[in-house]
């Protein structure tokens, strides 16, 4: 049995809950905003994520902006491998994220919350941009992007994201290694060999694996020398086995 209070004591609690000045003053300001960055490997469900978090932000009659990068189909959107899209807005690197916001404003435009796909791929400067308009203009913003690249080193965005973010949460969809353990790690494969040094290109995550990407360096020089990417564990990434059945291309875009 649980001792039922004095009436005396139970309206001392009420008056001391009155004059909690915290509780009065969080209502009198706008409620704070939040910088997340989810991440993951290749394949993760990053993208349907993204998709999901904007259709329930706009669910409860928020406005957002949706963000892309790398997008070379020039209508820029971000697609999910099972089969969502929306049209996005291509940002380069040396888009000023508060001066996008800012005009949308400045058109009579509510901007609640910003969706920030590809996000490894942002500068330095355009994550803090994300932060400021959070902490300054209350705006919302959902980052997603992969955690490293195929040398197994963070994006620069990713770093920054990391160092920033309110809050970082792997993306939990697991992505299976060949072997069945928890793959990681994105390798990079040319001519069936697994590359781990090089020049970090501009691939966008949902980039079809059926069209080679046009600005990697080794297909340019390579002759033939097929560039692929393929999600392995550590230690598979380190031995360089791609397993039994290598991927063909084209079977990323599937998935
Ligand atoms: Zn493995």
């Amino acid at each position: 049995m649980t001792p039922t209070p004095p009436a005396g004591q139970l309206a001392a609690l009420d008056a001391s809950l009155d004059v909690v000045p915290a509780a009065g003053d969080r209502r009198r300001h706008p409620a704070p905003a939040h910088l997340v960055f989810f991440h993951g490997p290749m394949d993760c469900g990053k993208s349907t994520l993204a998709l999901q978090v904007d259709h329930n932000q706009s669910r409860q009659g928020r406005h957002g902006l949706l963000l892309t990068q790398g997008d070379r189909s020039g209508t820029p959107q971000i697609s999910s491998r099972v089969g969502l899209q929306r049209a996005a807005i291509e940002l380069h690197a040396d888009t000023d994220v508060r001066l996008l916001v800012r005009d949308r404003w400045a058109a009579g435009q509510r901007v609640d919350y910003l969706i920030v796909d590809e996000a490894q791929f942002l500068t330095g400067a355009q994550a803090e941009q994300l932060a400021e308009l959070v902490d300054e203009s209350h705006v919302d913003v959902y980052a997603f992007g992969l955690t490293t690249d195929f040398r197994t080193r963070l994006f620069p965005g990713t770093q920054r994201l990391f160092e920033l973010a309110d809050d970082v949460q792997r993306v939990q969809v697991e992505v299976l290694c060949w072997c069945g353990l928890p793959g990681l790690l994105n390798a990079r494969v040319v001519g069936g060999a697994v590359v781990r040094e090089g020049a970090t290109v501009v691939v966008a995550d949902t980039a079809p694996a059926s069209q080679p990407p046009a600005d990697v360096p080794e297909v340019a020089s390579g002759g033939d020398a097929a560039v692929r990417y393929q999600v392995l564990c550590r230690r598979h990434y380190y031995r360089g086995q791609l397993g039994p059945t290598p991927t063909v291309a084209g079977q990323l875009a599937l998935r």
